[in-house]
């Protein structure tokens, strides 16, 4: 029998006894699928087009236990691992070339209690799979724009939605988790047991384990929303994104906008002349009574001469898969960054329109994501999450699709960090992390004043690092 080659948590070349992979392959009840399987590529493939890793062994877990027999072989045998729940992070560190990946993207289990409001989803979730649950009982768990995107990750990171004003970030619902941790035991983690794991988890990122199952309180919303949708024309911007600024600094918390700088999709809502053409997205919800949510969102509405208005009482499940077809899994290449800022000034703003317009490719977006609320309103230090008192974030998407404009398109998403980086309230989005090229610098920026407490955590229940692939606190 022959040996099976893997790469080492530090990257170095290892050989596995093929004894001891079949027998973790014995204590799973899921697969194992390795570079032989026919169902490698599937497996092995993330949303993002750029990314084209090849793990040595990928565990297709279906529970707990595949879990800990997972992690367990890892630790044993040092091995370096990618976790995976929707496989959506652009950076695509679910999977690893040469390591092993605890691929938690078949467990879908998802249980709702409408009586005590309360959502219990495992790793392997997507928003729209929780979605579709919880609207059963016109409730809903805060979480972000996409419907494919997995709620593990998402959540761990801290996870901005449509109800992140009226409710908080998706981190901030969490009630308890279950954790595979290092060693290879489970625990639940909450606010009363193991509670500075469940306070580390709440925005570290996937450092400390891996997650099997999320508890979340849910709140009533739905089942329609008001849904402001604005478009506006390139030359009309600046203007637009000012009003936008002037109308968040008194916006009730009950709405959460996100003014997107595109160039014009080819649909039939948004007129020809404007394909391809630089334009002004203003968006926003109001998570209760469709009525109150017209009348908050008027004046929003109000501002200038749109191109498009396609506002309206919305069904919330509609609402959550608005952006869905912009973000095809697989076929295009995305390089996402982020910045938080200290404020919209005029020349920020003349900026953004003007890097919006000499974008390398029209598909690209720069976001600007109101912030405020309840997520504001959470100490720094209930949570490890950073960046709460920040009035907006600005996401940087460069999304294009042919591997010869890599260069330029991620040359694009540089320049626009780079630039941003006067006007910047410190760190970034821990789920925009572009390749993590940016290092350990990033990681001391975004976390802050928490980072002490994130090593002590990360030393307990992580000391040598096997969950490294994340925005990384080291152990010391
Ligand atoms: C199209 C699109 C739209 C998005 N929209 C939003 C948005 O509206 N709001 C927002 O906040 N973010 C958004 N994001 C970013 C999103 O939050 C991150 O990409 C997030 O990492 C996705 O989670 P995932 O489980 O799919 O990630 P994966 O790629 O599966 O995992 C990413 C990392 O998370 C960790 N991880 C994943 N699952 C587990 C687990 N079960 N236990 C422990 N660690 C785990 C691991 O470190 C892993 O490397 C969007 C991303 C995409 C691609």
């Amino acid at each position: 029998m022959s040996d099976v080659q893997l790469r080492t948590a530090s990257g170095q070349p290892t050989r596995v006894p093929e004894d001891d992979v079949r027998t973790l392959e014995s204590r799973l009840h899921g697969r194992l699928v390795s570079p032989a399987d026919t169902d490698y590529d599937e497996a092995r493939a993330v949303w993002n087009g750029m990314i084209d890793r090849r793990p040595a062994l990928i565990a297709r877990c279906t529970g707990v236990a595949d879990v800990i027999a997972a992690v367990t072989f890892a630790r044993e045998h040092d091995l370096l691992v990618g976790v995976r729940g929707g496989g959506h992070n652009v950076s695509g560190v679910a999977v690893c070339d040469d390591g092993l990946v605890v691929d938690l993207s078949l467990m879908k289990g998802v249980r709702v209690d409408p009586i005590g409001r309360t959502v219990q989803a495992q790793g392997g979730v997507t928003i729209g799979e929780l979605d579709h649950e919880t609207q059963a009982f016109a409730l809903a768990v805060p979480m972000g724009l996409v419907s494919a995107t997995g709620i593990a990750g998402l959540t761990l990171g801290g996870g901005f939605g449509w109800l992140r004003r009226a409710y908080g970030l998706s981190c901030d619902s969490l009630v308890s988790v279950d954790v595979v941790t290092a060693d290879g035991q489970l625990v639940t983690a909450s606010a009363r047991d193991h509670a500075e794991l469940f306070w580390a988890i709440k925005g570290g990122g996937g450092n400390f384990g891996v997650v099997t199952s999320f508890e979340f309180r849910a709140y009533p919303v739905g089942p329609e929303v008001f849904f402001a949708v604005v478009v506006h024309r390139g030359s009309d911007a600046g203007a637009a994104l000012r009003s936008y600024r002037d109308w968040a600094a008194t916006a009730p918390d009950d709405v959460t906008a996100f003014a997107v700088l595109w160039h014009g999709p080819e649909i039939e809502e948004i007129p020809a002349e404007h394909h391809g053409q630089p334009i002004l997205i203003l968006a926003a919800v109001h998570h209760g009574d469709p009525a109150d949510g017209e009348r908050a969102l008027r004046q929003l509405r109000a501002f200038g001469s749109p191109i498009a208005d396609l506002s309206g009482s919305t069904p919330y499940l509609q609402v959550q898969q608005f952006f869905d077809a912009d973000y095809p899994a697989h076929e295009l290449r995305y390089y996402w960054k982020s910045r938080y800022v200290r404020d919209l000034p005029d020349q920020l703003i003349d900026l953004l329109v003007e890097l919006n317009a000499a974008s390398a490719s029209p598909r690209s977006t720069l976001d600007v994501w109101q912030l405020g609320g309840a997520l504001s309103r959470v100490g720094v230090d209930e949570t490890a999450f950073g960046g709460r008192s920040a009035p907006f974030m600005i996401a940087i998407e460069a999304n294009w699709q042919r591997p010869e404009d890599d260069r330029a398109n991620i040359a694009w998403g540089r320049q626009v960090y780079g630039v941003l980086e006067p006007y910047a309230a410190g760190g970034e989005y821990v789920n925009f992390p572009g390749f993590y090229e940016d290092g350990a610098k990033v990681v001391r920026d975004t976390f802050g004043a928490n980072l002490d407490r994130l090593v002590a955590v990360k030393n307990r229940y992580d000391p040598t690092n096997l969950f490294r692939l994340n925005h990384n606190i080291q152990p010391s």
